[in-house]
């Protein structure tokens, strides 16, 4: 009875509060909403808001397989020294934090967002999560290819899909924030996040990271999830490769390569930007008013949140010590820009106090919790926060399907010495497969669980269902390749009609073995880790030819594949069904089509390695090795020939109208095929210079065999732009050289 009472209480309560309390009404605009709940926040429950905390089950060391109720019995792990689990649900409760990462399944997030329902204002949380190439870290989630592969496939509107499908099955899982786009321009093949970048050209990477923008945020409230670009910025350069370390850049530099992606991507309504790790310039990105404030709000008028990345703020006072005390390093973040702080204790108990004193203006705050909240409207997480644990459907069939196109589109062939592929799936043909990654989970990429067994096609069990006569060998994995790997390779390899070798990195994070790319796994050398090069040189020694397929999120300096292995295909990290895919091309059943979407040196010491150079880069050469890269952006061969001719364009550029390119593209081949067609626009003679050539359209055409078709693209009068010397972006007269594939053609401001 007294039992009954009390909930009757409490729904009482909840009726009258749902009646008198104007944010709690979905009828209202969200602006007024917001207005209405923030009026009635205390400075502590505002601070919270910006505060974020990762899941209890993560804080335990506890996988998503556990019980809810093992949190509790785990209570000596101190993942937050001095802070429990106990203590953690109490600020819950207290309002005092306002979003999560690493939360571990469905039954975590309700349960946190309950506890969140039981808060005086019953603000719920802002789940996220970096679901960067799907849902990837979720187990049983689709997994498509890491971005660089995405990049491969120059196809937007498939990556918008992918992004789709990826807020769809986070909103299923309780999750509402990606932690993705990321728009870093991939310059520096040494840092092992270059598979988490759309690669080195700023336009690509923009439209890139646009096209997933569209995706998550899709305007359907129970599907939309929230991006966040990221990392703002320039830290994809890093001095040395490494990951964190210190970057200068000019402002021209801040112009024309680091700054575009951003500015795309802020123009596609991008809700939330993540700060980088580095300092740039001497100033850590994460107390950086000019970046945070001048670029991106005032300049590029961004209005959404932005998030510090893990750990950083207190890196202010314990990495770049440009703060004394981590109170002093709250001061500044939050000062410079900082809306939301990643994570834990150590933020919100000082930021409340510095208020308070005045030391952190309120305006401050109210910017960062106002639009917090905003989005939290938006996501409709104030009507409907728990989710359905018997609706989780991931993996649907379209997932698959894509899942799968995207692992096709996205692997690159970069050499086929005559003809050798595709390959004829018969009996007679006997090929022998070995290689460290022929037969694991590496063709996941970065940002992935380890997935169940059976959700994966690895390339041996794509081998498996072809009709072909087949041998394989578990080589050791990149760190242990021993002599007899290397004899048993020669050997194998002599008694095959062909060997495939799978080669490249391992940038999986479950994994017992050495991990040689990925989030902090930066590599001095590009060279194929270990000995693998040993097992392309015994393959080739046996006498018959080879196939090389790298799995691998970053280029490699493939000198010896390039030379020894008849074919080779850069499949990059291609997600769950690589292995399929990878059979697909390789036994002719889908013609290659991805192309670089990053230049490959030959050597660490060719760094910086990108196609845009300016006019002197190369004037003089290296001495001790080849000048030229081993593959330049864009490179990637079909197995047809596709041929372009009759380039036409605009002679003039008028009123600052689009300028008209046509040409015809051909496929002569007896295959369909997918090509990207790469236009390139130069500044023939400018007050400054600029690169020798600069990608101004992609477009994507599907040519049935000896199909011819007449294509026509508009270069926007903004892609002829340039930063003058007075920093002022201007087109300035004088001619362009526009160019198709080996065709060349001129336009002209007067
Ligand atoms: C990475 C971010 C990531 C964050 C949360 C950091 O180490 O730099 O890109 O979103 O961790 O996992």
């Amino acid at each position: 009875m007294v039992r009954k009472a009390i909930i009757f209480i409490i729904l009482t309560g909840n009726v009258f509060l749902s009646f008198s309390q104007e944010y709690l009404n979905p009828q209202l605009p969200v602006e007024e909403r917001v207005d209405d709940l923030y009026s009635r926040m205390t400075l502590k429950e505002k601070v919270g808001q910006m505060t974020q905390y990762v899941g209890l089950k993560y804080m335990q060391g506890l996988t998503s397989a556990d019980q809810l109720d093992d949190i509790e019995n785990q209570g000596k792990k101190e993942f937050y020294p001095g802070l429990g689990v106990n203590d953690v649900k109490a600020r819950i409760k207290n309002g005092e934090i306002g979003s999560f990462l690493l939360v571990k399944g469905v039954d975590e997030a309700n349960f946190l967002q309950s506890i969140a329902l039981q808060s005086r204002l019953k603000i719920p949380l802002l789940i996220a999560e970096d679901a960067i190439h799907g849902h990837a870290r979720y187990e049983g989630a689709t997994v498509f290819p890491t971005p660089i592969g995405m990049a491969s496939t120059f196809d937007t509107l498939l990556v918008k899909k992918i992004a789709t499908i990826t807020a769809i099955e986070m909103r299923q899982t309780g999750c509402h924030w990606t932690f993705s786009p990321n728009v870093d321009v991939g310059r520096d093949a040494r840092w092992g996040r270059i598979g988490e970048t759309f690669g080195e050209d700023p336009f690509l990477v923009g439209e890139m990271g646009r096209a997933m923008v569209k995706g998550y945020q899709n305007n359907e409230l129970e599907t939309s999830v929230l991006a966040c670009g990221k990392h703002f910025v320039a830290g994809s350069q890093p001095l040395r490769g490494l990951n964190f370390s210190p970057m200068d850049a000019s402002e021209r530099a801040l112009n024309e390569i680091w700054l575009p992606p951003f500015e795309s991507i802020v123009n596609e309504g991008c809700a939330t930007i993540m700060a980088a790790h580095h300092d740039l310039n001497g100033i850590p990105c994460h107390a950086n008013e000019y970046l945070l404030k001048t670029r991106l709000r005032d300049e590029l008028g961004f209005n959404g949140f932005i998030v510090s990345d893990w750990m950083d703020v207190k890196r202010l006072h314990s990495l770049h010590r440009i703060a004394s005390s981590q109170e002093e390093a709250n001061r500044l973040a939050v000062n410079a820009g900082i809306d939301m702080n990643m994570h834990g204790p150590g933020f919100f108990e000082t930021v409340v106090s510095q208020v308070e004193k005045g030391e952190i203006p309120e305006k401050r705050i109210e910017q960062a919790v106002k639009s917090i909240l905003a989005y939290k409207f938006k996501l409709g997480l104030f009507e409907n926060v728990l989710v359905d644990p018997s609706k989780v459907n991931l993996r649907s069939d379209t997932a698959k399907a894509i899942a799968l196109e995207a692992a096709q589109k996205s692997m690159v062939l970069l050499e086929n010495k005559r003809n050798l592929l595709p390959l004829k799936s018969l009996k007679q043909t006997r090929i022998f497969l070995t290689g460290p990654n022929a037969n694991n989970q590496t063709i996941l990429g970065d940002w992935s669980a380890s997935q169940e067994d059976d959700q994966i096609i690895t390339i041996l069990e794509a081998f498996k269902n072809e009709q072909i006569t087949l041998d394989y060998y578990a080589s050791g994995d990149h760190s242990n390749i021993s002599d007899k790997d290397i004899e048993e390779t020669k050997l194998r390899a002599s008694e095959s009609d062909i060997t495939v070798l799978v080669l490249g990195d391992n940038p999986t994070r479950s994994t017992e073995v050495v991990r040689t790319s990925g989030e902090n796994s930066d590599s001095a050398n590009l060279n194929l880790f270990g000995r693998q090069e040993e097992l392309i040189q015994a393959a080739y020694d046996a006498g018959k030819p080879v196939v090389v397929i790298i799995i691998s999120g970053k280029p490699r300096a493939i000198k010896k594949a390039k030379e020894l292995a008849s074919a080779v295909i850069y499949a990059w990290e291609p997600g769950e069904f690589g292995g399929q895919a990878l059979a697909d091309i390789i036994f002719g059943r889908y013609n290659p089509s991805g192309k670089l979407p990053i230049t490959f040196p030959l050597s660490s010491g060719q760094l910086p390695a990108f196609y845009n150079y300016r006019p002197a880069a190369y004037f003089r050469e290296y001495n001790d090795e080849p000048t030229e890269f081993l593959y330049e952006f864009g490179s990637g061969m079909h197995y047809t020939t596709v041929t372009y001719n009759n380039l036409v364009v605009d002679d003039e550029i008028t009123n600052e109208q689009p300028v008209s390119v046509k040409f015809n593209v051909s496929n002569s081949g007896n295959m369909p095929v997918e090509e990207t067609i790469l236009v390139y626009v130069s500044d023939d003679y400018a007050s400054v210079t600029t690169p020798v050539k600069s990608l101004a359209a992609f477009y994507k055409v599907k040519l049935l065999p000896n199909e011819t078709r007449p294509i026509e693209i508009k270069i926007p009068y903004k892609t002829f732009s340039l930063w003058n010397q007075k920093m002022e972006r201007v087109v300035e007269k004088g001619s362009f050289t526009i160019m198709v594939d080996e065709m060349k053609a001129a336009t002209q401001l007067k």
